[in-house]
Order: C-alpha cells, then structure tokens, then sequence
C-alpha cells in the first residue's frame, strides 16, 4: 500500500462501507440500502460540538485541527482568562454564551451545542474536569496521561460510564499511519521474525517555570509527560502487556527545576513473549522520540516517532527492499484524525480504540515504574 493509501485508510470511511455485493443485494431489496445511504449521508455532514478545557498549548493544536476536520467543530470554550477565550471564540465563531469559565463550568450541563469536551489541562486536573464532564451529559476526550493516580483514572471511567457517556485518551500516536500503524502491521505480520528488544527514548531539556516540574500538578517528570509515548509505544508495537517493570532515575542539573520531579529516567519492561524493552526518557536533554525494533530477521526504526510531522519509519528485513518512508502529513493532522475518530465514534455508538482503559494500563504501569525508582506512590 502506498504512502498516500495508508492515510486515506486511516482516515477512512465507517464500517458500513465494508459490506459485499450480496450483501448490498439482499439489503436493497428491503429498502435498508437507500436509508443506510441517507444515514451516511446524514453522517458525512455531520459535526460533533467540542468544548476545550483550558486554552494552552494543546487545547491550540486541537481547536485547530478542528478547522480541517470532517466532523469536528469547536462550540465552546472553558478558560481561566475570558479575554484569550473571546479572541478565539471571535477566530472560531464561537458565541460568546458558550464561554466557560473554571467556576461556572458545570453549567455545560445546558447546552446543546457542547457534545464531547477535550480536556487539555495540567495532568492533575484532568480528573475532575472529566468527572464534571460527565456528570454534565457530555463525552471525554481527555488528553494523556490520563491522571496522577490510578484511583483518579478508575474514578474517571466509572463516572463516563456511570453517566453513559464514551470517555477517549488523546494517544494521538494509535491513529498516525506511515511510522507506527505501519510498524504495528510490519511486527504483526511476521516479517521480523521474533521481536526480541525494543529501543525507545522520548525527551527535551525543559524550561524553567512550567508547570510540569510541579510535582502536585503533572504528578511526576518526564515519564508522564514524554515518557509515555515510549511505555504506550512499546505496548501497542508489541500487542502485548508487561509483566516486568524497573526504573531508575536521577536528577543531575541543581538548578531549581527538579526539586519536585525526576530529570531523568530509564526502565525496562519484559514482555510475557521475552521481548525486552529498554526505555528512556529525560526533561534534560533532547532524546527526540524514537524507537528501534530488533527481530530475529530484521529491524525497524520510528525516528520521529511521536512528534507531531516530520515522522519516518526506516526497515531493514531479510528478503526485502530496504524502507525509508517519511509521513508527508502537516501538523496538526494527527490531532484532526483523533478529533474525528471519536466524533465518528459518538455518531456510531462505538467505542473508542484508545478508552479509558487504555490510560489506566499506563498510569498504573508508570505507578510500578516510580515505585521501582523507590518513589512512595
Ligand atoms: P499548557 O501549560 O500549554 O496549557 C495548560 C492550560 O491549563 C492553560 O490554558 C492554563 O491556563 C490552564 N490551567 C488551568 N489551571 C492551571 C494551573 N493551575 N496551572 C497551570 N495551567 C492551568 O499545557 P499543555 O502543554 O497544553 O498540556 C496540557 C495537557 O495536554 C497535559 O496533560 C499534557 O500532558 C497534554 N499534552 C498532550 C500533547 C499531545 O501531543 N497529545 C501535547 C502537549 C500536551
């Protein structure tokens, strides 16, 4: 499949579009064929209303991929500062009756316009912004890592489901196509051979004054922050769950940002298969985000892997043609991808492919890793 095939895959039509001839056939017959039409054509126009919550960084990203997606579009806003949320309200055609603020948040309870918010605060918000959420009738898409404790991610899914309401993680790396969907499909496929280690890093050399070297705020240092795209990655490359985990981490820079928070960290996990991994990640100097696959026939590189362009997937396999493939894909089409992943999930009653689920399994695996480094927790 070519480069271009792989994203238009992965941004691809619903299920519905996989039925057969006969299927058709017999469907047409009864008159389903033409309301299944007039349902996907319905579907197509379709937008699921997303409210951000918090307006930093990420929230950025995602308001605008809202703008290229198919089924996205931004209808309210949840700030602490009214006058940034107005200027993009007025970028966004927002009104500025769907303006939220931290205190009157609840109130999205009331509008209609609001489906699904996308929680884009520090980690240790995100608890509670979901829970209120859902407590409000609306749908999660909250962005990883889920919470600091695993007892505020079970708290989390209870409340979705308690209010029947789907909650997804922004793990925006299970959707991008040409690096790690690839690499999923090129590992499953055997080509390999058996995957016996696995390589990652994931990490940059962090300002002073972020909120991330608060301890009570990001709940810990780079391993929740970058850490977990090489423990994500490392699980969906392999399709299987660690058995093992053991972490070592250090702080070597006194200059007043890691009084709270590691600056380095490295793990290993062992897989139920044997496979080993060997994980690093570090708030002190730029890893990049990569990572290197060995089998027994064959190696594979992401490097990028987990940034938001730029990506490449690079394999050397017995047998076959070298492969260098970069990602063509321009920011923020990762993001757009996600958004309309779990729109069309909301539109479809499906689950999403990265639930709640998905981000309990990390945090309490980061949990295991902390403890490991002799971190009460
Ligand atoms: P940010 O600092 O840019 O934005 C945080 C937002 O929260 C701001 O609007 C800020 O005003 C608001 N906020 C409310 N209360 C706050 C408080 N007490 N302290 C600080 N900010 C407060 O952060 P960000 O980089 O956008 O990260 C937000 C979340 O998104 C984090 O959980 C992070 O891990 C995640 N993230 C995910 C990706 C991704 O690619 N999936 C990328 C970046 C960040």
């Amino acid at each position: 499949m070519s480069v271009r095939d792989r994203i238009l895959a992965a941004g691809g039509r619903p299920n519905v579009m996989k039925l057969t001839r006969r299927e058709i056939g017999r469907l047409a017959a009864t008159g389903v064929v033409s309301q299944l039409a007039s349902a996907m054509a319905q579907d197509n126009d379709r937008k699921i209303g997303y409210c951000p919550v918090g307006l930093g960084r990420v929230s950025d990203n995602f308001i605008r991929a809202a703008k290229d997606s198919r089924h996205a579009r931004i209808t309210a806003l949840v700030s602490g500062h009214r006058d940034k949320a107005e200027k993009i309200a007025a970028e966004y055609g927002v009104p500025a009756k769907n303006i939220y603020s931290y205190d009157n948040y609840d109130a999205i309870a009331d509008n209609k316009d609001i489906d699904a918010v996308y929680i884009g605060l520090p980690n240790s918000m995100h608890a509670a912004y979901t829970i209120r959420a859902a407590k409000a009738g609306k749908h999660v898409l909250c962005e990883k890592p889920m919470a600091n404790t695993v007892a505020d991610c079970e708290a989390m899914i209870d409340a979705c489901s308690k209010a029947g309401k789907k909650l997804m993680l922004g793990y925006r790396c299970q959707y991008e196509p040409v690096v790690n969907l690839r690499a999923i499909e090129l590992i499953r496929s055997g080509k390999l051979g058996k995957i016996q280690t696995i390589d990652t890093g994931s990490g940059f050399n962090i300002r002073p004054g972020e909120w991330r070297l608060d301890g009570k705020l990001a709940g810990g240092g780079p391993l929740m922050d970058m850490g977990i795209y090489a423990l994500n990655g490392c699980r969906y490359l392999t399709g299987e769950e660690p058995v093992e985990v053991k972490g070592v981490s250090s702080v070597i820079d006194k200059d007043g940002r890691f009084g709270e928070v590691e600056e380095s960290l490295m793990w290993t996990m062992k897989f139920p298969s044997g496979i080993v991994a060997n994980c690093a990640t570090s708030y002190g100097a730029n890893l990049g985000t990569f990572f290197r696959v060995y089998g027994t026939k064959g190696m594979l590189l992401g490097e990028p892997a987990w940034g938001y362009e730029g990506l490449r997937l690079v394999a050397r396999i017995q047998g076959e043609p070298p492969l260098d493939e970069p990602n063509p894909e321009r920011h923020p089409a990762q993001f757009v991808r996600e958004a309309d992943h779990f729109a069309e999930c909301i539109m479809q009653n499906n689950p999403p492919k990265t639930p709640g689920e998905e981000g309990l399994r990390d945090i309490k695996l980061i949990t295991e890793i902390y403890r490991s480094c002799g971190r009460k927790v």
